[in-house]
């Protein structure tokens, strides 16, 4: 069996041209499809490191999310630092319209990005590909360029783009010739996250209604809220659903092997405006997801679980968007125009104490109890800590306990918890990631309790 293989292989390279070799190597540039994450800040990297081959991030005043946090440029080296010592790439995204006043900026921050040795940057205008080109920095072509056919996507190959980022209104068929039609550059697709209703990089709607442009990172998403259209005969144009224009998020992770076998070199997760938990959650779905492609164990049963996982964080509700089939009226979300997921961070108390000898941290807890098993979220939102670890003991009273009592804010207890990372005292927090808290707001409704708005994250 294996001597007819060999065979055989040996009459396919006899067949095959030197150059076509190479050719096809050349086509092959990672082994793997890559996965690459968002960071809106340092703690969303330390979420994404954990799972993603790449990170991408915006730098103030130049990306198309500029009401996220955003890094400053002083942040840049230890962004990549971070990174790069995790064998993750670092991507910067500079993909808005530029003018002229703000040229100097943008070579500025290019000129930084190749001292700080970014791997590469996402460019929309042409005048960042043409700086980013002349710098040597690889430069990948943005979403919000449409790339939509094999001549457009070509042209960007020649410009010599590394890497198409596609158009989301790209079917996957379509996706597979362009790429069978380059030789060189990749190609890259949203795997999940936020939806346009309109084509992205061609939407107006920000801007004419408040002066905000999408193509400036400004977006205030009007396409999100409820609108009545009428005419000026006063003739009501009657759609389903008063949010027609909200569009369903993205979810691919039952359609992984496709989107791999479709040829794409690098799946996208949308949400530099996401917290860096959602993150967390997000891509170590995908990085599964992947992972189980490649050993051979994706199946739908897995997926289905990915996707009750997925449903837990921030979503619109879920969509294939153009992958399959264009988009109708039931790819939009009607009711809600945000967060469906009743889960939230909940705060359990505050780290009062920490030995970095001992790891022991000293714990203040005004809410719910810990006890073996649970899985808490170290983190704050005026420092840069971010992790997650499950609880094995608590000490509380000086002795060993399995489960702590239950502390409120009315009756705290001091318990001690081993971290297994840095914490910072007197400012990092515990959270735990649960529904709990929303079930106790509607069982007290019915019963007509009256409830301060405290009372809905009591555990
Ligand atoms: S208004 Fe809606 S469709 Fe237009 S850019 Fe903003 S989010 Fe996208």
């Amino acid at each position: 069996m294996i001597g007819i293989i060999i065979l055989n292989i040996s009459i396919l390279i006899s067949n095959i041209t030197v150059n076509e070799i190479e050719k096809f190597d050349d086509k092959l540039p990672d082994i793997k499809t890559e996965l690459l994450a968002p960071a809106k800040n340092m703690k969303a990297v330390k979420a994404a490191a954990k799972y993603s081959d790449a990170i991408y991030f915006g730098i103030k005043n130049f990306n198309m999310r500029e009401r996220a946090d955003n890094f400053e440029l002083k942040d840049l080296m230890k962004v990549v630092n971070y990174c790069h010592d995790r064998n993750v790439k670092a991507v910067i995204a500079s993909n808005i319209l530029v003018y002229d006043h703000e040229l100097d900026n943008l070579k500025m921050l290019l000129e930084s990005a190749v001292a700080c040795e970014v791997d590469s940057v996402i460019v929309h205008d042409l005048a960042a590909l043409q700086m980013a080109k002349e710098l040597g920095l690889p430069f990948h072509i943005s979403t919000q360029c449409n790339v939509s056919n094999s001549i457009s996507a070509k042209f960007y190959e020649d410009l010599g783009a590394e890497r198409i980022i596609m158009a989301r209104e790209c079917s996957l068929e379509k996706i597979k010739k362009i790429k069978s039609n380059l030789t060189k550059a990749m190609i890259e697709s949203f795997v999940h996250g936020a939806m346009c209703t309109a084509i992205s990089g061609r939407c107006y709607f920000s801007a004419v209604i408040c002066g905000d442009s999408a193509n400036r990172g400004k977006c205030i998403q009007p396409c999100r809220r409820s609108w009545r259209v009428i005419d000026t005969e006063n003739n009501e144009f009657i759609y389903d659903g008063v949010r027609f224009m909200n569009s369903r998020d993205l979810c691919m992770v039952h359609h992984i092997p496709e989107m791999i076998e479709a040829g794409i070199d690098c799946l996208k997760i949308e949400g530099r405006m996401r917290s860096p938990h959602y993150v967390d959650v997000v891509s170590g779905v995908y990085r599964d997801a992947i992972e189980s492609y490649y050993d051979g164990t994706y199946s739908k049963k897995k997926a289905s679980k990915w996707i009750k996982e997925l449903r837990k964080v921030y979503n619109r509700g879920f969509t294939t968007g153009f992958y399959f089939k264009r988009p109708t009226e039931s790819e939009h979300q009607h009711v809600s125009p945000t967060n469906l997921s009743h889960y939230r961070m909940i705060k359990m108390g505050k780290i009062k104490e920490y030995d970095p000898e001992t790891k022991l941290a000293t714990v203040l807890l005004t809410n719910g109890k810990v006890y073996k098993g649970l899985e808490i979220f170290i983190t704050s939102s005026t420092t840069e800590t971010y992790f997650k670890q499950e609880v094995f003991w608590a000490l509380f009273d000086g002795k060993k306990v399995k489960e702590t009592p239950k502390a409120s804010p009315r009756k705290p207890i001091e318990i001690k918890l081993t971290m297994i990372d840095e914490v910072i005292p007197g400012e990092d927090k515990i959270y735990v990631f649960t529904n709990k808290t929303y079930k106790n707001r509607y069982l007290l409704k019915k019963k007509k309790d009256k409830i301060k708005k405290s009372d809905y994250y009591r555990l």
